[in-house]
């Protein structure tokens, strides 16, 4: 697929009013999960966003390798770890994992996942702004569809009542700069002295390394501790990249329309890490709009079961968001005795495993079934 730079001025015409079933609202790793896992049903999807698919890189892009395997999009893949090293003012430790991270390109993991939506499927660019029952309102003009998902991020822009609005709201806030050059490890540094709530990072990705520091604090700054982290690795603090991030479930189901990654939340507390989540909720929340498609559940039905899937993980979230809490309180000699801890392979891959749990990777098997694969059975049932 060309990738065309964002349409603008006189290119953004009218979307006119063909009808589509599905209306996906966000063409990022929540939007293009759900668009997927939709390619068997033959449905007319439309996906928007203001920008072209991936045009704009929304996170530093580490994500489990498994969960990028089993979507098919190891070929995105930058570099892989097998150990995480955390720094804090009083220890270094290195943290072998029980499975693999890897950074990965995110322009071409979107062209990857994108390949894999079904015929029906068409993008446009627009900025959406709002809804009315099942009528959206971009700048491109209304759309309406029977089904309505709201993939757009943080902002939560199709919810009912005001747009979620830092700093007030639970959100948790991110900046990094992407300098060119190479390194071995993914690093962490929780060090007060980088950031009051956070922690800073180092994920290098072939040829350049992306550096940022993310705040739980909203209303702390990121930008100075991402320059001085960036200076003291000595790279330069080229390309930024930031954003707000929730870390809060929301309900994931509201008024008729459903809501996957950011916007429902769906970022973990503590280690930010909103990629798998946002595929994980993005495909569940695909499964049951396909059983719609085909017949085998009505709306109501989907809007009810995704809605208690996603409550379902109330309680795991809220562990993260504790723990999220109780870091920045921690003595600091404490906190460098729980990173020393970890280096103990059988602690890290304990905890580590139950932390892959919340979202597994399994969970992407099997793919949705091809359409051509679909007819095949058809026929031969
Ligand atoms: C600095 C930083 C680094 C991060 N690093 C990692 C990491 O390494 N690993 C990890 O797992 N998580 C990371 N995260 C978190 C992760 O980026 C998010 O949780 C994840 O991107 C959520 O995916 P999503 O599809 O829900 O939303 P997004 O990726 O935010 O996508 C939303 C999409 O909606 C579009 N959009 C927004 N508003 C509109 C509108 N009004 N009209 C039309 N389109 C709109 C956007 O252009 C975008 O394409 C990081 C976050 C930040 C800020």
């Amino acid at each position: 697929m060309p990738i065309r730079a964002t349409k603008r001025g006189a290119q953004r015409t009218p979307l006119g009013d063909a009808s589509h079933q599905v209306l996906v609202c966000g063409a990022s790793f929540a939007g293009l999960a759900v668009a997927r896992e939709l390619r068997s049903a033959r449905a007319r999807v439309l996906v928007l966003d203001r920008y072209e698919i991936g045009e704009r890189q929304t996170s530093a892009c580490a994500a489990p390798t498994a969960w990028l395997h089993n979507l098919g999009l190891e070929g995105s893949i930058r570099q892989t770890f097998g150990s995480l090293v955390v720094h804090t003012p009083g220890t270094t430790a290195r943290w072998p994992l029980p499975w693999t991270f890897s950074t990965f390109d995110y322009r071409e993991l979107c062209r990857l996942l994108w390949a894999q939506r079904g015929p029906d499927a068409a993008f446009e660019t627009a900025t959406v702004s709002g809804r009315t029952g099942a009528t959206v309102h971009t700048d491109r003009g209304d759309v309406s569809a029977s089904i309505i998902v709201d993939a757009l991020g943080w902002r939560r822009v199709l919810g009912a009542g005001p747009n979620v609005q830092p700093p007030n709201a639970r959100l948790s806030r991110g900046l990094e700069v992407h300098p060119s050059g190479s390194a071995r490890d993914l690093e962490l540094w929780i060090d007060r002295a980088v950031i009051r709530a956070g922690y800073g990072w180092s994920f290098p990705a072939g040829d350049e390394v992306r550096v940022g520091v993310g705040s739980f604090d909203p209303h702390d700054h990121v930008k100075q501790p991402t320059l001085w982290l960036a200076a003291e690795l000595e790279r330069d603090a080229v390309r930024y990249q930031g954003n707000w991030i929730p870390h809060r479930l929301r309900p994931a189901v509201q008024d008729g329309v459903f809501f996957a990654g950011d916007s429902a939340g769906h970022c973990l507390p503590l280690t930010a890490e909103g990629i798998r989540t946002a595929f994980y909720f993005g495909i569940a929340c695909g499964r049951e709009l396909r059983a719609v498609l085909e017949g085998r559940q009505d709306a109501a039905g989907a809007l009810q079961r995704y809605g208690a899937f996603s409550a379902g993980h109330r309680a795991k979230f809220e562990a993260m968001l504790l723990a999220q809490r109780a870091v920045p309180r921690l003595h600091p000699r404490a906190v460098d005795a729980v990173v020393r801890a970890f280096a103990h392979r059988g602690l890290s891959h304990w905890g580590f495993r139950h932390y892959l749990e919340i979202a597994p990777p399994q969970f992407a098997l099997p793919a949705p079934p091809a359409p051509a694969q679909r007819a095949r059975r058809r026929a031969a049932a």
